[in-house]
C-alpha cells in the first residue's frame, strides 16, 4: 500500500474559523495530541501575522519532536525571514510558502502579470531553501487556475528546490472528477514532478472536501492536507478523520494508508472541539455523538445478533470506549493521577494538584464523575496561564424572580490584586452578571455570541459556556464550565476577556487564505 503523507492545519486553517482564537497553553496542547495522532506534518499557524502567532509557533516547533512542523509565510522575504526564527529549533523545519496562480487573483488581488508571479515564486522558493531543508509551494487558488500555467510554475519551483507542490482548492469549488484530471494532467506534464510530492488541500463549500481529497489521491497526491473536525474559515477544511477512516474502511477501493493512529480520533476530536468552542454536530461522520447510536427496532435488533449488520465502524476504531471506570467521592490522588494518565494529560505536580482539587469539589455536588467531567477538569488546568494577572471571580450572586428584574452581585480580583464588588440588573440572570462584570472590568466590552451545552449526560452533568466578545474592539473568545450554568457563563466571561491581556502585541495580526 502506498503511504499517504497527513498534513494538519488545524492550528492554522482550522484557527482562522470565525470567533475561534485559540492562545499559546491550548495551541501546544493540541499540537502535543496532533503528535500523539501521528501526523506527518503539522502547520502551527502563521508566524508573521502577529507576535501571538509567532510565540506559539515558536513554542510548537521546540517542543513537538515526533513530526516536522510547519509555517506559513506569503511570498516575501519578511514573512520567510520571520517563519525561519519560529521554526528553526524544530525536528525538520519546513515552511509552506504560497502566491496565488488564478486570472482572478493574480489580476485583482496581486496587479501582477503571470510572469512576475513565476519570478517571484521561484525567487522566493530559491530564498527559503537556503534556510530550510524542506520547503513546500502552494499555488494558491489552483483548481481555479490556468492546468498549462501551473505545469510551468510547478516545474519552476521544483527547480529552485521546493520538495511538496500543494494544489489547494482555496474556495471550495471543484468536484472529485476535475480535481482527479487536473492531478493526473500535473503529473503527466511536468517533466521533474518526480522530485517532488503532490499535496491536496479542500474546503467545503460545497460539502465535497472529503471526496476531492480521495480523488485527488487516487490520481497521485501523496499528501492530504485537512484538519479535525473539518473545522476552518467558511464551510471549513476536508476532515482528517473522515479521510484517515475512508481509507482504512475502503482499502478493497483504496490502496493507500495513512500513519494515523485512528484510536486517538475521538480524543483528539473532543480536545479541538473544547478548545476551539467549534462543536461536533451530533449526525457528523466518524466522530458525531449519534454517528454510532442505532435508534430504529430493526437496526437494533440486528446489532445485538450481529454488530456488523448496521454497524460499518466500530467505536473502538476510533477511540470510544464505552465501559470505563467512573471516580466517585472516594477516589484518592493516585487513583486520579492514573486516570489523568489513561486519558492522555501530562500534568506537573503543581497543575496535578491543582485538578485533583476541583475533582474533589465536584464529588461534593456529583455523585459520579464521568470521564466527560474529568476531560474538561483537565483541560481548563492543563491550558490555564497561572502566571498571568488576571480578574478572577471569587463570588456572585443571583436574585432572580419571574416578577422582579434579575439582580446581580458579584466580587472579583482584578489583575493588579484589588478586590471590588458591584451589583447590576438586566432583563435576565445571565445579563446581570454580564452588566455586573462589565462594570468592574476596565474595558469596553460587548457580547457577541453565547453558546451553552451539557457535558455528558444527565441532571447533575456539568454546563459549559462559550463566548465571543469585543474587548476594547478586540474580538476574544472564551469558554467556561461549572455544575451551574450561571457560574460557566461568569467564567466564560472572564475567560475571553483575560485572553486580551495576553496578548501582547495585536499590530499586524492578519489572516489569509490558502
Ligand atoms: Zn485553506
Amino acid at each position: 500500500m502506498a503511504h499517504v503523507n497527513v498534513f494538519d492545519t488545524t492550528l492554522r486553517d482550522g484557527e482562522q474559523s470565525a470567533g475561534v482564537n485559540l492562545d499559546r497553553l491550548e495551541k501546544v496542547e493540541i499540537a502535543k495530541q496532533l503528535e500523539r495522532l501521528g501526523v506527518d506534518i503539522m502547520e502551527a499557524g502563521f508566524p508573521a501575522s502577529s507576535q501571538a502567532d509567532f510565540e506559539a509557533v515558536k513554542e510548537i516547533a521546540d517542543t513537538v519532536r515526533g513530526c516536522s512542523v510547519t509555517g506559513l509565510a506569503r511570498a516575501n522575504k519578511r514573512d520567510i525571514d520571520i517563519a525561519w526564527e519560529a521554526l528553526k529549533g524544530g525536528a525538520e523545519p519546513r515552511l509552506h510558502v504560497f502566491i496565488a496562480t488564478s486570472p482572478i487573483h493574480m489580476t485583482h488581488k496581486l496587479k501582477k502579470t503571470p510572469d512576475e508571479v513565476v519570478e517571484k515564486a521561484v525567487e522566493m522558493v530559491a530564498y527559503a531553501k537556503e534556510k530550510f531543508p524542506h520547503v513546500q509551494f502552494s499555488a494558491e487558488d489552483a483548481l481555479r487556475s490556468d492546468q498549462d500555467f501551473l505545469v510551468h510554475i510547478i516545474e519552476k519551483v521544483i527547480d529552485a528546490g521546493a520538495s511538496v507542490i500543494n494544489l489547494p482548492d482555496t474556495v471550495g469549488f471543484t468536484t472529485p472528477d476535475e480535481i482527479g484530471r487536473l492531478f493526473r494532467y500535473v503529473r503527466e506534464n511536468v517533466p521533474n514532478i518526480d522530485r517532488a510530492i503532490l499535496s491536496t488541500h479542500n474546503h467545503d463549500d460545497l460539502g465535497m472536501a472529503v471526496s476531492n481529497s480521495l480523488a485527488a489521491i487516487e490520481n497521485g497526491a501523496r499528501q492530504i492536507e485537512g484538519t479535525i473536525n473539518g473545522i476552518g474559515e467558511r464551510a471549513g477544511n476536508a476532515a482528517l478523520e473522515e479521510i484517515a477512516v475512508a481509507l482504512k474502511i475502503r482499502q478493497d477501493r483504496f490502496d493507500f494508508e495513512t500513519g494515523l493512529v485512528l484510536k486517538e480520533i475521538k480524543r483528539t476530536s473532543d480536545l479541538v472541539s473544547r478548545l476551539t468552542g467549534m462543536q461536533v454536530p451530533g449526525n457528523k461522520a466518524v466522530v458525531g455523538r449519534n454517528a454510532f447510536a442505532h435508534e430504529s427496532g430493526i437496526h437494533q435488533d440486528g446489532m445485538l445478533k450481529e454488530s456488523t449488520t448496521y454497524e460499518i465502524i466500530t467505536p473502538a476504531m476510533v477511540g470510544i470506549d464505552s465501559n470505563r471506570m467512573v471516580l466517585g467521592k472516594h477516589s484518592g490522588r493516585h487513583a486520579f493521577k492514573q486516570k489523568a494518565e489513561e486519558l492522555g494529560f501530562e500534568l506537573t505536580e503543581n497543575k496535578l494538584k491543582e485538578a485533583f482539587e476541583s475533582f474533589k469539589t465536584l464529588t461534593g455536588k456529583k455523585k459520579e464523575v464521568t470521564d466527560d467531567d474529568l476531560f474538561a477538569i483537565l483541560t481548563d488546568t492543563q491550558t490555564e496561564n497561572e502566571d498571568q494577572p488576571k480578574y478572577e471571580l471569587k463570588a456572585f450572586q443571583v436574585q432572580y424572580g419571574s416578577i422582579n428584574r434579575p439582580t446581580a452581585t458579584v466580587l472579583l480580583t482584578r489583575p493588579d490584586g484589588e478586590e471590588v464588588e458591584k451589583a447590576n440588573t438586566g432583563e435576565g440572570s445571565v445579563e446581570a452578571i454580564y452588566n455586573t462584570l462589565d462594570d468592574l472590568i476596565d474595558a469596553d466590552v460587548h457580547l457577541q455570541d453565547y453558546q451553552l451545552s451539557s457535558i455528558g449526560k444527565g441532571r447533575d452533568a456539568l454546563a459549559e459556556v462559550h463566548v465571543q466578545l469585543t474587548v476594547d474592539g478586540v474580538k476574544a473568545s472564551g469558554r467556561g464550565s461549572a455544575q451551574d450554568v450561571l457560574e460557566a457563563s461568569a467564567h466564560a466571561f472572564l475567560n475571553a476577556v483575560n485572553r486580551t491581556l495576553y496578548r501582547s502585541k495585536m499590530e499586524n495580526y492578519q489572516k489569509v487564505q490558502v
